[in-house]
């Protein structure tokens, strides 16, 4: 009968599929998969850290720039200071006053210079931190990569064997039936199912009797009305 030749298709079919399943499931290349995902994302991270880098960078020149040029002003400050000493305890008091305005400006600057440059060598440590941790991933990965390849070479091959068997045992089965097989499979496998106990065995659904003796009588191939699934009788 021709269910025989598509239930025999049917076992290599399965186990090619299944160990297909089982390569893309493999430990290693999970591994893989995970271990480029972090590179990834540490890649995104330095990225933004650069950036930051770069805007606090500029704000410290900035900043450093205007302390600069404070500097330069207490610096003139006192040279007139000393070119024409106040001559009255009224401009004394004037030059006085504005010395520590500059004072006190230029120590505010240099505060903010100070928590600035602090900021800049947390990002910059981070920065070492990600790189180190990258490295150490990237030499795994690349280790893993190499074991990873040879397996996937030998499972291709077997892969690629029992491919080449189920072409083989699909050609024994009618082409209609097979492509019927084939469009079952894309939405419920195993597509076919044994009768058991008057059950469908992919679904467990109670079969009627007008089904049960469809199936019995060999004249057409029968589905299941719940699953789909092609009923098979094995005789049992
Ligand atoms: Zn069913």
């Amino acid at each position: 009968m021709q269910l025989d030749t598509l239930w025999q298709f049917m076992q290599v079919d399965m186990e090619a599929d299944g160990f297909e399943n089982k390569m893309r499931q493999s430990a290693s290349r999970q591994k893989l998969i995970k271990q480029r995902d972090f590179l990834k994302d540490q890649q995104a991270n330095m990225k933004k850290l650069e950036t930051e880098i770069a805007v606090m960078q500029d704000r410290l020149e900035a900043v450093q720039d205007e302390a600069d040029r404070l500097e330069k002003s207490l610096g003139a400050l006192a040279e007139e200071f000393e070119n024409n000493p106040p001559q009255n305890a009224e401009d004394a008091q004037k030059q006085a006053e504005a010395v520590q305005k500059l004072v006190d400006s230029l120590s505010r600057y240099e505060q903010e210079l100070s928590k600035m440059r602090k900021d800049a060598d947390t990002k910059d440590r981070q920065q070492k931190e990600i790189r180190v941790r990258a490295a150490k991933t990237k030499m795994e990965f690349d280790q893993l990569k190499v074991e990873y390849d040879k397996e996937f070479k030998a499972d291709t091959a077997a892969l690629q064997q029992m491919r080449e068997r189920t072409e083989a045992e699909s050609k024994k089965v009618d082409p209609a039936l097979l492509s019927k097989y084939h469009s079952i499979k894309q939405h419920c496998t195993p597509p076919m199912a044994k009768l058991i106990n008057g059950q469908c065995s992919g679904c467990f659904m109670s079969l009627p009797s007008a089904t049960l003796l469809d199936i019995r009588s060999g004249d057409r191939i029968v589905e299941c009305d719940n699953c789909g699934r092609i009923l098979y009788d094995a005789g049992e």
